[in-house]
């Protein structure tokens, strides 16, 4: 493969305040070395350290790391340990036991909290009325919840009685749940009558039943009802309980049961950008390390902290930094129930003002879609807060333009704040290539780093090195303890996607292009490997084009470019653009479509200039929040899709798109 050619020059870094320096876990870029260090002499001895150093063992574990069946590693193998034990019970008896683990807000922002002692008492109810219900060990469980503390205390309570959560997003269809209650062989359904989202009252109840109701679904024995709202919901007898029946009469104690390390924590779909989305299956052991060491080593966590994370707990990032690591880093967390837009787009910024924020977790598409807002209306723009409680801020889910961070950084971060740009996936289990707040100087729209101990690197389709300054493909070299195991039901698709013979079948291959800098060694996501463009025998990710377009901060609010067959030049650039303003048509859109293609050329040059520029009044989006581009590709090629769109969020756009020109 030739190289891709790195276009995007950022020449902006931002290192870290001395003060920040000083105060931090991992204290300066010496610090840094020195882990990474340790990590590369003595792999084992370091993950050892670190795993009898952070999580709690009822059966301490003598093997650290086990490749005899390689690429299904196991790690700290013959430990036993419970996950919830770590989240919850080690507090007990410490300063942290009253202290309050969860701030609670709703949709119609009701404020409640709840100390670890009482998080516990809740847990060990919820644990007792699951086993009441007949559900054991290594059973699964398919947890459709709202945004709350309800749905935290489901996936603690399985873990607890070591049984496996899946938990499905509250906004899927009742067929991606049904498809994924067969999948996972699941024996109940944990949910509630209805979800409040932006003042709406929607069922979700209902989408359980009608999920049942499409068959398949023997497995499913109970159904586990919590009364969100007043509205009854229809309930099957013999099958449905509410909370309250099963609850009723339950101690709240439970003993929590000890699992082998490599016992399935849970088993969570990916977002389904690049593909059907897959079952990916987590560890306990290898896990909860990792949850706990990224909560202190990338958020530097204090006792004094306000972390918010405002992912939901049916995507990755709502496990690791909602319903696990806070919890076993011992801190006090915010939940937040509603979306960012109600009752207005200063709703974020309202809530780091009136809680005291003081880490603050969100996604790049949040990010732009709030720029947008306070660009078109002042009073939700963030100077109207007092933001000053915010000391780091974070990123995750799709590379973040560096027009958008130097955004956050300056209207959300008062340019005080570091930035972490993490990058990760559902199968990594937690942060692996990012900046740390105390160490890393940081440069906008990239990840910098990997965390001591993950062996990155960027190769070619050969799996050979590729030097700094080129592009390729991202890969991990080494197992690292909260790796993905398999994929459920499909351990054939899972050697397939991540360690793929032509490579040697040892690489782990994330699926994203990236390129390191020429002098820092930092890396920068360019897009996925199948969004690589190749015009004219350039080679350049999505990722610069896109951030090209964003750059031009007058007009573009949001950006998308795939590739299309060419006759003349191989394949044709095709942008995919959201403005400002409303959607422009005829000779208007023709105007500005001018006007950005001269900007791309000038930004980046003539050979990034897109042939076809079409607007929309929005992008398709996973119910994440990521753009699919591999729906936009079939767009361009003017093909009808036929492929998976159970995750799309807004089918609607995909005809909008389709007519434009
Ligand atoms: P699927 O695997 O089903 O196609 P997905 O990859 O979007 O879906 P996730 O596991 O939710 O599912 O997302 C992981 C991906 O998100 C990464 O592979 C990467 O493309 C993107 N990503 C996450 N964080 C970052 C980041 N900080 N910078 C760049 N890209 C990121
Ligand atoms: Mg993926």
């Amino acid at each position: 493969m030739s190289a891709i050619e790195s276009v995007l020059v950022e020449n902006r870094v931002f290192p870290p305040s001395d003060a920040m320096v000083k105060a931090a876990r991992i204290s300066g870029m010496a610090a840094y070395e020195a882990l990474a260090k340790e990590a590369e002499q003595d792999f084992e001895g370091f993950w050892s350290r670190l795993a009898r150093d952070n999580v709690q063992w009822t059966k301490p574990f003598t093997k650290t790391l086990d490749e005899s069946n390689a690429p299904f590693y196991k790690w700290f193998s013959d430990g036993e340990l419970n996950a919830s034990a770590n989240c919850l019970d080690k507090h007990i008896g410490t300063p942290v036991e009253n202290k309050t683990a969860i701030v609670f807000e709703s949709d119609d922002g009701k404020v409640s909290q709840l100390t670890y002692k009482e998080l516990l008492a809740k847990v060990s109810q919820f644990a007792n009325a699951l086993k009441a219900q007949g559900i054991q060990k290594g059973d699964r469980v398919v947890i459709y919840m709202p945004m709350g503390v309800e749905g935290v205390v489901a996936m603690q309570a399985c873990a607890r009685i070591g049984a496996t959560h899946s938990v499905v997003f509250g906004g899927f269809s009742a067929k991606s749940l049904q498809e994924r209650i067969i999948d996972a062989g699941a024996v109940a359904v944990v949910t509630a009558n209805y979800q409040m989202r932006g003042g709406k009252e929607l069922g979700l109840k209902s989408i359980v039943d009608e999920a049942l109701d499409m068959g398949g679904c023997d497995t499913i024995k109970s159904v586990l009802v919590f009364n969100r709202t007043a509205t009854p919901c229809n309930m099957v007898a013999g099958r449905d309980k509410t909370f309250d029946e099963a609850l009723k009469g339950q101690s709240t104690e439970c003993k929590p049961e000890p699992v082998n390390a490599e016992h399935p924590l849970f088993i969570l779909y990916t977002s389904g950008s690049t593909g059907k989305p897959k079952g990916v299956q987590h560890s306990t052991g290898g896990y909860l390390l990792w949850a706990k060491l990224t909560m202190d080593w990338t958020f530097d966590m204090k006792p004094q902290d306000l972390f918010w994370c405002t992912a939901d707990i049916g995507w990755i990032t709502g496990h690791s930094y909602v319903a696990y690591g806070p919890l076993a880093a011992g801190c006090t967390q915010l939940i937040f129930e509603g979306i960012p837009t109600f009752p207005h787009s200063g709703r974020f910024w309202q809530m780091i003002e009136q809680h005291k924020v003081t880490v603050f977790y969100t996604a790049p598409t949040a990010i732009r879609s709030l720029i947008k807002a306070s660009e078109t209306d002042e009073k939700v723009h963030p100077k109207n807060w007092d933001l000053t409680s915010l000391r780091i801020l974070g990123t995750v889910g799709e590379p973040i333009n560096p027009e958008a961070w130097m955004w956050y950084y300056k209207h959300v971060g008062g340019e005080r704040c570091p930035i972490v740009d993490t990058f990760w996936q559902t199968e990594t289990g937690g942060h692996v290539i990012t900046p740390l707040p105390g160490a890393t100087p940081l440069v906008p729209g990239s990840c910098t780093l990997p965390l001591p101990g993950i062996m990155a690197a960027i190769v070619d389709e050969a799996g050979h090195d590729i030097p700094n300054g080129s592009g390729g493909m991202l890969v991990i070299k080494r197992p690292w303890p909260s790796m993905i195991r398999t994929i459920w039901n499909d351990p054939e698709r899972f050697k397939k996607s991540y360690f793929p013979e032509e490579m040697g079948g040892k690489l782990y291959l994330a699926g994203d292009g990236a390129v390191r800098d020429a002098k820092t060694g930092y890396f920068r996501i360019t897009g996925r490997i199948d969004d690589v463009l190749n015009v004219s025998g350039h080679r350049m990710g999505t990722m610069e084009i896109e951030s090209a377009l964003v750059a031009k901060t007058d007009l573009v609010a949001e950006a998308a470019v795939v590739g299309r067959p060419d006759d003349l030049t191989g394949e044709a650039i095709c942008a995919f653009v959201v403005l400002k303003r409303p959607r422009p048509t005829g000779e208007e859109a023709k105007k500005i479509a001018n006007e950005l293609r001269n900007w791309v050329a000038r930004e980046i040059g003539p050979i990034a200039k897109p042939k076809d520029i079409r607007f929309g009044d929005n992008l398709p989006k996973t119910r994440s929040g990521k753009i699919m581009r591999r729906l936009l590709r079939s767009i361009a090629k003017g093909e009808t899709i036929t492929q998976d769109i159970t995750t799309l969020e807004n089918p609607a756009i995909l005809e909008q798109l389709a007519q434009t020109n």
